[in-house]
């Protein structure tokens, strides 16, 4: 059933990744909500973010959207998983990564799906499409929040649409997913806190007929120019004509002046290009000194801000949706109290400043730091400089290809809901080719592993008595874990937390 107009269990303000997400993860859980959101059509020519990272993939396979999201991927993942550092992208070749963002994943017992490369604006249509097709979720486009009043049993928001119409909204709760620029984080008086890098950049989006088919480093999702007087990094949007470039350390009024000379620099040759788009932006390092109200909540952007070296920032966003929308709906549906929600800024504000952290420890080193004036010399000249700059780039820049251990090794460990050591993500196994162990939890709790335990038989009548709903999947030898809607371990046999079940399972779910 569509959602009353005039009162949703869920209000979302924003319909960006982190909003569809959220809309998504309650749908999952049966859970309606509204989305409002200003832009009619994604916006095709600002593709920003291209890495969605194996956990988002593994998030998608869980709503069923990661096919159809590796199917609209103008890359295949088997293209390439490679990022090549050069003196231009017609130029010379300084050192190379391989196995990029998770790309390489692919049937890896790591993972139960590999990253993949795709612009944001076809990742954002599929999430459209998915929740236009939900029974459970509406996208009204062409909305904007402009104002909200939050009260004890919920929030009234004011909404402007088409034509100056006004209307409102009475929601049981209210998600902010709205962007850096949050109306919600605003109205509810949160600020970030944080710096800002002020070193310019200049993104250009570009159509180049044959311009592949002269470049010698074979296919890279990365091309990085550690030109000095150039710096920057090219990359292919799709396998027909069409690239996206950062030009580092140049303003907007620079680039706009003449993007094509960009092109040609970063290029490293002379090349007939057509600008498509061009979005000038600064990194930014902010997080929300808090995560919402008793019924506000902030996802996303709204909530934090990281430099995009590493390929985070829309990735966090989802793993906000997801943690914040299985506890909305677990409050809505009566079985879990509204303290849960307390736990979504415990858990989701330490990876976001872990997120922000270690993306700009990425920033720290770009290609102008690394350009050598020799690498542009003789080839006498290129082969002194090549192996001191191809190590300086192999030691500071390993982290941002390879960051498995923020991807898919975050935790929530030390937080309310956890017990004992517990925490991370369910460790992944495939069962058979194609048969994830992922593919076998439960959209509520799941309890797997060994099941002949004797804890077994006091997790189900624990889940009965609490009403929480708890599947089964019988996986020996594997040690008895309690898996959490999210994919996280709640509880594990192996660690000497209580062994009290029906306590584990009360706390797993925000009872104090
Ligand atoms: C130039 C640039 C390059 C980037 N490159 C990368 C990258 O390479 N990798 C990466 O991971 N990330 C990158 N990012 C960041 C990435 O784009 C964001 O992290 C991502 O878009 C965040 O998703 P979101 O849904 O939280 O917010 P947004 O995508 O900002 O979505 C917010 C939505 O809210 C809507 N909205 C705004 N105000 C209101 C309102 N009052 N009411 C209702 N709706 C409203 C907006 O129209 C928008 O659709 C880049 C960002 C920029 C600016």
């Amino acid at each position: 059933m569509t959602p009353d107009s005039a009162h949703v269990p869920v209000l979302i303000a924003g319909g960006g990744p982190a909003g569809l997400a959220t809309a998504l993860e309650l749908a999952h859980h049966g859970v309606a909500s509204l989305v409002v959101e200003p832009r009619e059509e994604v916006s095709w020519l600002r593709p920003r973010a291209k890495t969605t990272s194996a956990r988002t993939m593994e998030l998608f396979r869980r709503w069923g959207l990661a096919a159809r999201v590796r199917e609209r991927a103008a890359l295949p993942v088997s293209w390439s998983d490679e990022a090549v550092f050069t003196t231009g992208l017609l130029g010379r070749e300084i050192t190379r990564f391989r196995g990029c963002f998770g790309l390489d994943l692919t049937g890896d017992d790591r993972a139960a799906e590999a990253g993949q490369q795709i612009g944001q604006p076809a990742v954002e249509q599929v999430l459209r499409e998915a929740v236009a097709a939900s029974p459970h979720a509406e996208l009204r486009t062409g909305w904007s929040l402009t104002g909200l009043a939050e009260d004890a049993g919920g929030v009234t928001a004011t909404l402007a649409g088409p034509g100056g119409a006004v209307r409102e909204v009475r929601a049981g709760y209210l998600v902010g997913a709205d962007g850096a620029w949050s109306t919600v984080r605003d109205a509810i008086g949160v600020s970030y806190e944080g710096s800002a890098d002020e070193r310019p950049n200049f993104n250009i989006v570009f159509r180049a007929p044959g311009l592949a088919g002269r470049v010698p480093h074979g296919p890279a999702v990365h091309y990085w120019v550690l030109h000095p007087d150039r710096p920057g990094l090219v990359g292919r949007l799709d396998l027909d004509d069409l690239w996206w470039c950062i030009a580092q350390g140049v303003t907007q009024q620079e680039g706009e002046a003449d993007p094509l000379r960009l092109v040609r620099a970063l290029v490293g040759g002379d090349v007939d290009a057509e600008i498509v788009a061009t979005d000038p932006w600064k990194a930014k390092m902010l997080l929300a000194q808090r995560y919402g109200t008793a019924r506000v909540f902030l996802a996303g952007d709204a909530a934090h801000l990281n430099p995009p070296w590493g390929g985070h920032g829309f990735n966090t966003g989802i793993g906000d949706a997801v943690n914040l929308g299985w506890k909305l709906a677990a409050v809505l549906s009566g079985w879990a109290p509204p303290a849960l929600l307390d736990s979504y800024e415990a858990e989701r504000r330490p990876v976001a400043a872990r997120t922000i952290a270690e993306a700009a420890r990425n920033m720290a080193t770009l290609a102008p730091e690394l350009a050598d004036p020799r690498l542009t010399g003789t080839d006498t000249e290129f082969a002194a400089a090549r192996p001191a700059v191809a190590r300086a780039v192999q030691e500071t820049k390993d982290a941002e290809f390879h960051s498995l251990d923020l991807v898919l090794g975050y935790t929530y460990h030390g937080t309310p809901l956890v017990t004992g050591p517990a925490g991370g993500r369910l460790a992944h196994r495939w069962l058979a080719p194609g048969d994830s162990l992922f593919d076998h939890l439960g959209r509520g709790f799941t309890l797997t592993g060994d099941l002949d335990r004797p804890e077994a038989e006091e997790f189900v009548k624990a889940a009965a008595a609490e009403g929480v709903p708890l599947e089964l999947f019988h996986h020996p030898p594997a040690g008895l874990a309690l898996v959490r809607p999210d994919q996280h371990v709640a509880w594990t046999a192996a660690g000497d937390g209580p062994a009290d079940p029906r306590e584990i399972l009360r706390r797993a779910v925000g009872h104090p």
